[in-house]
């Protein structure tokens, strides 16, 4: 029954009885349906988790009590990897080799957390030197709630550890809403939360779509805290519906994220980065260095070996052997990707790509694309495409590649690459972006920071930033009462 909603423990249907399709987008198919979730349910599901965190044993635990179901969580998810991994192939379409990837890093994120809930035994109590005798104080953290995680499509269940993992280590409970274009594997963990001995209510997964799911649960006046992940828009829409009632907020959004590329770099080197960071999970990547600002003397002989090897990425089914591309995650980004392509085209030259694989209509592929020759105002230059869609442009010096950089309402990621490593130090520091790779572009730990500037969002997952998002900071200030007081009674 694992096609149903999970909450206060137990998989049950909708209060509807509706249920969503969903589609294979290698070609088209329904393979499953889903609970379609609405008001009724996650206010059942809200109030679960409202009970669980009022009344339940689940913030109640010692940090090591915490640490033992999550572990059993990660090590549950990575017994099952193949499994879930091509679950997720045929779900969201990427390629099995980096599904596997993902659900590695699924149970790798479970694990990191469990370890920092452990940790919080000892360090949630922070003493503080005060200034005034007579008086002690100490900072000490504590669950902020109820947390209402809502995720995107495009790293199913690695985005639903993000949340669920960090919030459920610090003592919060959940409830989780996925994406409707990819609810399966996110639902997979209710079962394996529930064997693990998560306590009823601690986690509950709503499936459905975001007016009728996701925007009930932003304005649940029992939920404490929102995290969510996806575009500006609705990210926005969340923030307001928090405004109502003072939720806290974190917020990881959309980017343009450039990527530097000075003439000092290999170019075989440059080749890999700049294809890794646009073609990597078709580009559906809030951290693709979609825009490639290359140094001049490297500008035309890289262009030329760009298109020849983007050419050559073996596109098709995320099973199949040696596959690096697959089909974009549904109809609707399909449709999105291929008008902005078009649109592409009358603002710069397309270079390679364009369209759709020949032979592979029956799924919602679209070839490696590159433009160049744009104006910096163009839209394609400025706006998220999110897929497999790179522009390129050429700078002279250090301050254009920054201006030109920092020019964009987006700062999630930055990236530069460049011999000297002392000048890609130092361009590192230019970025305004939340997170910045020296020569590289897309590699994503678990330990550090990750989260925007400007419209790229609020705050920042992973890491023990993380944690810290699920936790509510309080002072506790003693007086001594042997010594001397008295205001009133003198
Ligand atoms: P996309 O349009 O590519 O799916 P979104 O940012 O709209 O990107 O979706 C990310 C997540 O936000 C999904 O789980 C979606 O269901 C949810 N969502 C969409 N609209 C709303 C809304 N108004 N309130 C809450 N959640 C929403």
């Amino acid at each position: 029954m694992k096609n149903q909603l999970f909450i206060d423990g137990e998989y049950c249907a909708a209060a509807s009885g509706q249920v969503f399709d969903v589609v294979d987008p290698s070609n088209r198919q329904v393979f499953a349906q889903v609970a379609r979730g609405g008001p009724d349910d996650v206010d059942r599901a809200v109030k679960a988790a409202r009970r669980a965190f009022d009344e339940g044993p689940w913030p109640r635990l010692s940090g090591a009590e915490r640490a033992a179901v999550l572990h059993r969580m990660g090590d549950a998810i990575a017994a099952r990897r193949d499994e879930l991994a091509r679950l997720e192939v045929q779900d969201n379409g990427k390629p099995l080799p980096e599904a596997l990837w993902d659900i590695d890093d699924t149970a790798g994120v479970f694990h990191f957390y469990a370890d920092l809930a452990a940790r919080l035994d000892n360090s949630a109590e922070q003493g503080i030197p005060l200034a005034m005798d007579g008086f002690t104080s100490k900072a000490v953290k504590e669950p902020v709630g109820v947390a209402g995680a809502i995720i995107p499509w495009n790293f199913p269940m690695l985005m639903a550890s993000w949340k669920v993992a960090p919030a459920l280590a610090a003592g919060c409970t959940v409830v989780l809403k996925p994406s409707e274009a990819t609810p399966m594997t996110a639902l997979e963990l209710g079962g394996i939360a529930k064997a693990a001995g998560l306590p009823p209510g601690a986690l509950n997964i709503v499936t459905g779509f975001g007016p009728e799911a996701g925007q009930p649960l932003t304005e649940h006046p029992g939920v404490d805290k929102l995290a969510f992940t996806g575009s500006v828009p609705t990210g926005s829409r969340i923030m307001a519906a928090a405004a109502r009632d003072i939720k806290a907020v974190s917020l990881e959004l959309g980017g343009k994220s450039p990527l530097v590329v000075f003439a000092d770099t290999p170019i075989d080197e440059a080749v890999e980065w700049i294809m890794f960071g646009i073609y990597w999970n078709q580009g559906e990547v809030c951290s693709a260095t979609s825009r490639v600002l290359v140094e001049e003397p490297l500008y035309e002989p890289l262009m030329a070996r760009l298109a020849e090897e983007a050419g050559r990425i073996r596109i098709g089914h995320g099973l199949e052997d040696g596959v690096l591309l697959g089909p974009l995650v549904n109809e609707a980004q399909h449709e999105k990707v291929l008008s902005a392509i078009e649109r592409g085209k009358t603002e710069g030259r397309l270079v390679t790509g364009g369209g759709v694989p020949k032979g592979l209509e029956g799924g919602f592929y679209v070839e490696p694309t590159i433009f160049a020759d744009m104006a910096e105002d163009a839209w394609i230059w400025r706006e998220e495409i999110f897929g497999p869609v790179l522009c390129v442009k050429s700078f002279r010096t250090e301050d254009e590649a920054i201006r030109m950089a920092n020019d964009s309402r987006f700062g999630l990621a930055a990236a530069v690459m460049s011999a000297d490593l002392d000048r890609a130090e130092r361009v590192a520091r230019a970025f305004r972006a939340g997170i910045v790779w020296i020569n590289c572009s897309q590699p994503t730990f678990t330990e550090a920071p990750w989260g925007g500037y400007k419209q790229s969002g609020i705050g920042r997952e992973l890491g023990e930033w993380g944690l810290n998002n699920y936790l509510e900071t309080k002072q506790i200030t003693a007086f001594d009462r042997s010594k001397p007081w008295g205001w009133y009674l003198k």
